[in-house]
């Protein structure tokens, strides 16, 4: 289907064609005709899966219409739980709106001077894209007007709320006219998600696009046994000379290890840099612009501050260390394979870590495949297979002895 069929403004379909977009990603598809007809919405979707869009697209093309009142105040609210995301979110707004006369973005991020926000909202303002906490300061001196207010949209809610932000979320709610029409993007529509969409939205329609089913087709996945530091310090640095690596970004559990690895990458003659919440948000964001411009080649990053990066010529995702938390390695691998491009990621796994494979096996629907390099075997060798090592007694299990010549073995257990 094409994006002409959406009902969406020409001006808005010029600048999509410009982008390179032909069709709208099945969220958007869904979405898309939901916002515009005026409903709110929970929705859930894989990352990578083009869900900026799908409410941004909406968002624009509410625009056209007449504002409530003559105010100045923005029209579209977007909160986001980081500020690189904000930045992504604002980014993609001017692109889908580079044609429209009245679409006007102002990011408010935590970190940055509060004189030049101030500024920035003093004047006429369309859509406004913010991380919760430096919102709620800028509502308390009274520095916006919500008057004209017609969307407010939740973009990664779940992670608001594991962020702590929940509080904070409720309260800009609350400041914003009750007319308004609610949005929110999550990884998950249950628990906590589902009553704060409930307590702030009226008879929301729900998409829930299959998340397991199509989940990371075009990543490969890949584990390797390790048997201590020295061992994962070499597997990665043959990692890092295939030259099909383009571009990767390397997870480390804390920032100091981030630090110290980058570091040593760069003593051996990488293009490497850390990116973690410690830095300044400056130095995060020229960071972030170095990576854009392939100006850095391995980036190693936390968690966190990696959320939401997207950029194209990422090729790899190498956990150096693995999340605490399965949706984080969800998080993680969807940095890679962006916008239908291939991509692998790589986690370095140690006896230890065999129950929390099995937790992150069982969140994604997928068994990841174990892999051996050739002169780097892991002395550390898995359980032989057995029935109970099987991955709910669907997928397969490969023992590192038998060599992979890559490629998924994994079967989707079409859940
Ligand atoms: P999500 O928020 O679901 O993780 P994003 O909105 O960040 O995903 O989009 C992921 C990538 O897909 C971005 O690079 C975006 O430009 C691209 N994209 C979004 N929609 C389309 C589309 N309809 N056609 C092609 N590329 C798209
Ligand atoms: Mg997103």
């Amino acid at each position: 289907m094409p994006f002409e069929n959406l009902n969406l403004n020409p001006l808005i379909l010029k600048a999509l064609e410009e982008s390179g977009y032909t069709e709208p990603t099945p969220i958007q598809e869904q979405a898309i005709p939901e916002l515009i007809a005026g409903h709110d919405l929970m929705a859930s979707a894989q990352t990578g899966t083009g869900k900026t869009a799908a409410f941004m697209l909406p968002a624009l093309n509410k625009l056209n219409d007449a504002p409530k009142t003559n105010s100045k105040g923005p029209r579209i609210l977007v909160l986001t739980p980081t500020r690189e995301l904000a930045q992504q979110v604002s980014a993609a707004a001017t692109k889908y709106g580079k044609y429209m006369r009245n679409a006007r973005v102002v990011t408010i991020l935590g970190g940055m001077p509060y004189p030049v926000q101030n500024k920035l909202l003093s004047r006429h303002v369309d859509i406004l894209v913010a991380t919760p906490g430096r919102l709620i300061d800028h509502i308390e001196r009274g520095r916006i007007d919500f008057s004209r207010l017609d969307m407010l949209i939740l973009d990664e809610a779940d992670r608001m709320l594991d962020m702590g932000f929940i509080d904070d979320v409720e309260r800009i709610a609350q400041a914003t006219p009750a007319s308004r029409q609610t949005v929110l993007f999550s990884a998950t529509l249950d628990g906590a998600i589902g009553k704060l969409g409930a307590s702030m939205m009226r008879e929301p329609k729900l998409i829930r696009i299959a998340a397991q089913t199509a989940r990371h087709e075009h990543i490969e996945q890949r584990l390797h046994y390790v048997d201590d530091m020295h061992h994962k310090n070499r597997l990665l640095d043959h990692m890092l000379r295939d030259i099909n690596l383009k571009q990767a970004i390397v997870f480390t559990a804390t920032k100091r290890d981030a630090d110290l690895l980058a570091d040593d990458l760069l003593a051996k003659g990488y293009d490497a840099a850390a990116l973690h919440g410690d830095m300044s948000q400056r130095e995060r964001m020229r960071t972030i612009a170095r990576l854009r411009q392939g100006g850095i080649r391995v980036l190693v990053a936390t968690d966190v501050a990696a959320r939401g990066i997207d950029v194209a010529g990422i090729t790899h995702v190498i956990n150096f260390d693995l999340p605490k938390f399965a949706e984080d390695y969800v998080h993680r691998i969807g940095r890679t394979g962006r916008a239908g491009a291939s991509g692998v990621a790589i986690s370095f796994v140690s006896g230890r870590d065999s129950l929390h494979v099995k937790r992150i096996e069982r969140f994604t629907g997928q068994a990841i495949a174990a892999h051996v390099i050739e002169g780097l075997e892991p002395k550390f060798k898995p359980r032989p297979p057995a029935a109970k090592r099987n991955f709910h007694g669907k997928g397969e299990y490969r023992s590192p002895q038998r060599r992979s010549s890559g490629g998924g073995y994994a079967r989707d257990r079409g859940r």
